[in-house]
């Protein structure tokens, strides 16, 4: 298990998990440490504003549309093919495969279950960097954005559903 550190400081571009990536130099987050200010993963969970970093949404969640469910079911982050995408928040991967359960229109993507219960779909995905039952931290590279699935251009698809994870009803914006 590696950590990022620079992600947590905004080093934005250096992405997190690669295995280009050198080792970073601070200490992981383990379970159990007791190192003075605390578990970094803490402070790690809380910087991770974006699942796509260096990106904000370009179509929000709730926009009317030609969607199957009338609207959008998600947040997209238009970014490049090939930008990393993170888990936004300490998850358990429940799928990661192309596609998944919740539709081909997906394309390749991954959904992650959070500890309160919330999945997360990253979809359209060019490659993934994760395996079904794996356990992830906070900042842990998903994959990379790309235009597998239904899309017009390359962009990261992010929704979040609440139990019992139906399309459309069970949709909520995603929070984290
Ligand atoms: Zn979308």
């Amino acid at each position: 298990m590696t950590f990022c550190l620079p992600l947590l400081f905004g080093a934005l571009q250096l992405g997190c998990g690669g295995p280009e990536l050198p080792e970073a130099e601070s200490t992981p987050c383990l379970a159990d440490s007791e190192g003075e200010g605390g578990c970094q993963e803490e402070l790690l969970a809380q910087a991770v504003s974006s699942p796509a970093p260096g990106y904000r949404i370009t179509t929000p969640f709730g926009k009317p549309g030609s969607w199957a469910a009338g609207y959008h079911t998600g947040d997209d982050y238009a970014s490049p093919t090939g930008t990393k995408v993170i888990a936004i928040t300490g998850a358990r991967v429940i799928e990661a495969a192309y596609p998944t359960s919740w539709g081909a229109a997906y394309g390749r993507a991954a959904v992650i279950e959070a500890a309160n219960g919330r999945r997360y779909l990253y979809a359209h995905l060019s490659r993934l960097d994760v395996s079904a039952g794996q356990t992830l931290s906070a900042g842990r590279q998903i994959g990379l954005v790309g235009t597998t699935g239904n899309v017009t251009g390359p962009h990261l698809h992010f929704e979040m559903r609440v139990s019992p994870y139906r399309y459309g009803t069970d949709s909520r914006k995603p929070t984290w």
